[in-house]
C-alpha cells in the first residue's frame, strides 16, 4: 500500500515545478504546524475502552484551521496529515479565508449504538477542546460523521465553556450542524452538488452533452448520493455503484431514489433488487463516460488504471488515485478533475455557515444556493483557464492557483 503523504508531496512537487513559487513556503507547507494525538477513556457497558483521536492543523496563513473529523478504523496520523494538507489547498482554491486541518477517531462505528456514539463523541470533544475555537480551528463532518455528531460536539463545547450567552460565537466552533442547531441550508448536499456542478462546467467548456451519458460511482454516502441526485437532473444514467458492502452493475441504469431508500434502511446497497453483483476490479473495468470515486483514498492503483475505459474521472473523494495510476490515466488522455477542485463545495458552505453564525443571521436556501452555484462555476472557470494558459492538468492548475494565493499571504510575513 502506498503512503498517502508521498502522494501529496509528489503532487506539490510536480505543480510547483511549473511556476516560480517561494522555496521556503514549499518547505513550510511540507510539514503540518501541529499534529495532535489524544487517547481518552470511555465507559462502555461498565468497561473502560481507550479511543485514539487525531487532529492535524496543517497551515493557517490564510485564516483559522478548517476541516472535517472522520470516524473510521483506518484513521491514522499519516492519513489525517495528508487530508489536512488537502484542506489548506481546498480552502485557497475557493478563496475562503481558512487554513487546513483534518482529524478523526479510529473507531468501527458499526460496533456502537447511538447512545454510545454520543458518549464517545462528547469525550472526544473534551480532548479536542483546548485546540479548537471559532477563530482557531473549526471542525466539520467527514466520512461517517454527520450533523448529529456536530450538534453533540457543539453542545459539549458549550457545556465545557459554560458560556451560553454568546450563542452565536459558540455555534461557530463547528460547521455542518443541523438546521435547528445553527446549521446552514445547502450544507448537507453541498459537496455532492459541487461535484456535479463542476462536471457540468467541464462539459460546457468541452461542448460535451451530459444527457444520456453513463457514469459509475464508488461510494453511495452523503457525497455520492447528492452527486447522483444532481447528475440525474442533467439526464445522466448511473450504470454501476459500489459501497463498503458490494458493487452492483445494471446496464439499463439504476433508480437512485429507490437505491437511496434501500441503503437508508439496510445501511448498505447489498441485496438491492436490481443489478448484478460484480467485483471491485470488474467495476473499474466497465466502459462508461464518467467515473466518480466517492469513497476513500488510494482506490485506483496502477493495475486498476490500466483497465479503465472512460473519458473523465472526477475525484469526489480525497486522494482516490495514486501517482502511478495518474501517469497511466494521463497517457490514456483521460481527464481528471482533482479532489481539491471537485469536492471543495462542502467547505464552501461551511464558510457560509460560519459567517451566518458569527453574525447571528440566517440566509435563505435560495440565497445560499445561488451564491454557491455561482462560486462553484467561477472557480472551475478560473482553474480551467489556468490549465490552458500553463498547458497543464487541472490538478497542476489547482495547486498553482492555491499556492499562489497562499504565497501572497506568506510574503507579507517575511
Ligand atoms: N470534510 C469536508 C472536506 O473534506 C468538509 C470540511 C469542512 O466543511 O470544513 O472537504
Amino acid at each position: 500500500m502506498k503512503n498517502i503523504i508521498n502522494i501529496v508531496d509528489n503532487q506539490i512537487k510536480k505543480a510547483s515545478s511549473k511556476i516560480r513559487v517561494n522555496e521556503n513556503l514549499i518547505k513550510i507547507l511540507n510539514k503540518p504546524i501541529n499534529e495532535i494525538k489524544m487517547n481518552f477513556p470511555v465507559l462502555i457497558n461498565d468497561k473502560v475502552e481507550i479511543f485514539s483521536g487525531y487532529r492535524v492543523q496543517h497551515n493557517n496563513f490564510m485564516g483559522p484551521f478548517k476541516g472535517g473529523l472522520r470516524y473510521h478504523n483506518h484513521v491514522s496520523m499519516d492519513e489525517v496529515n495528508a487530508l489536512a494538507q488537502w484542506m489548506t489547498y481546498k480552502c485557497a482554491i475557493q478563496d475562503i479565508p481558512f487554513g487546513g486541518a483534518k482529524g478523526g477517531l479510529s473507531i468501527d462505528v458499526n460496533k456502537y449504538n447511538d447512545k454510545e456514539l454520543q458518549k464517545i463523541t462528547r469525550q472526544f470533544t473534551k480532548s479536542l477542546y483546548p485546540y479548537i475555537g471559532s477563530n482557531k480551528d473549526i471542525p466539520a463532518p467527514d466520512v461517517n460523521t454527520n450533523s448529529q455528531i456536530m450538534d453533540w460536539m457543539t453542545d459539549e463545547y458549550n457545556i465545557i465553556s459554560g458560556n451560553h450567552n454568546s450563542t452565536c460565537n459558540m455555534k461557530s466552533v463547528f460547521t455542518g450542524k443541523s438546521i435547528n442547531f445553527g446549521g446552514s441550508y445547502v450544507r448537507q448536499e453541498a459537496t455532492g452538488r459541487g461535484v456535479a456542478l463542476t462536471i457540468k462546467e467541464w462539459a460546457d467548456k468541452k461542448d460535451y452533452n451530459l444527457r444520456g451519458k453513463n457514469y459509475i460511482i464508488q461510494g453511495f454516502g452523503n457525497v455520492g448520493y447528492h452527486t447522483c441526485e444532481v447528475l440525474s437532473t442533467f439526464g445522466m444514467n448511473l450504470i454501476a455503484v459500489g459501497d463498503h458492502s458490494c458493487y452492483l452493475y445494471a446496464p439499463e441504469g439504476l433508480n437512485i431514489f429507490n437505491l437511496k431508500n434501500h441503503s437508508n434502511i439496510n445501511k448498505s446497497i447489498k441485496n438491492y433488487e436490481f443489478g448484478n453483483e460484480i467485483t471491485k476490479e470488474d467495476f473499474f473495468k466497465l466502459k462508461c463516460d464518467i467515473i466518480i470515486p466517492s469513497a476513500l483514498e488510494l482506490q485506483i492503483n496502477k493495475k486498476i488504471a490500466e483497465n479503465i475505459d472512460c473519458t473523465l474521472i472526477v475525484e469526489a473523494a480525497n486522494g482516490p488515485i495514486d501517482d502511478e495510476a495518474e501517469v497511466i490515466l494521463e497517457n490514456k488522455n483521460i481527464t481528471i478533475i482533482p479532489d481539491i477542485l471537485a469536492n471543495s463545495g462542502g467547505v464552501l458552505v461551511s464558510y457560509y455557515e460560519w459567517l451566518q453564525n458569527k453574525s447571528d443571521e440566517y440566509w435563505s436556501e435560495k440565497e445560499i444556493r445561488d451564491k454557491f452555484d455561482d462560486k462553484i462555476a467561477d472557480t472551475f472557470k478560473k482553474i480551467y483557464s489556468l490549465s490552458i494558459r500553463n498547458n497543464c492538468s487541472l490538478r497542476d492548475a489547482s495547486y498553482i492557483y492555491s499556492l499562489t494565493q497562499i504565497e501572497k499571504n506568506y510574503m507579507c510575513r517575511i
